[in-house]
């Protein structure tokens, strides 16, 4: 009886017990990303809005839907606040730690590897960019002006930018 109660339930969910999101991932920056970012990770900051900017670079050049379809190799110095950039990553791609299809390296500077069926790109953000930041984040000061920039910035200003494919296979 029970068995049988157990076997109907689990048939029943069987469906819809995964849920998947059926929209893309949103691939324009907008105060509902950021919000939610915000929520995600817990505060603002220049890092954070790199790391949504990668993410929606690569959902746009990789024409991904995001959460499952890319995947994300993100090198740079693992503590905050260089690593809130991977937060950024996360809430942007819907790469994300639990589903293991985000993994960081510790490294220097800052560079996120998208990789998305045979097609692979890669962002790394430029030393000026990375030198800018860290002048302005000195003391408690948070730096305003400079997060409003990164937000609309182009990426080729923020980004050195490559793209392969490999269309041997
Ligand atoms: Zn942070």
């Amino acid at each position: 009886m029970l068995s049988t109660l157990y076997g109907k339930t689990r048939a029943k969910y069987k469906v819809n017990l995964l849920n998947f999101v059926e929209e893309p991932k949103q691939r324009t920056y907008d105060t509902t990303l950021e919000e939610r970012a915000i929520e995600f990770h817990g505060h603002d900051g220049p890092y954070m809005v790199i790391g949504l900017r990668m993410g929606l670079t690569a959902l746009e050049l990789l024409d991904c839907k995001g959460w499952f379809d890319l995947e994300c190799e993100v090198r740079l110095k693992w503590n905050p606040p260089d690593s809130c950039v991977i937060d950024g990553i996360q809430s942007s791609t819907g790469c994300t730690m639990g589903k293991k299809n985000i993994r960081v390296v510790e490294k220097q500077g800052i560079m996120a590897i998208f990789r998305s069926g045979e097609n692979e790109f890669i962002l790394i953000l430029k030393p000026d960019v990375i030198s800018k930041i860290k002048r302005k984040m000195v003391g408690e000061d948070i730096p305003h002006e400079l997060i409003e920039e990164l937000k609309v910035a182009d990426s080729d200003e923020l980004f050195e930018m490559s793209l392969s494919t490999d269309s041997n296979s």
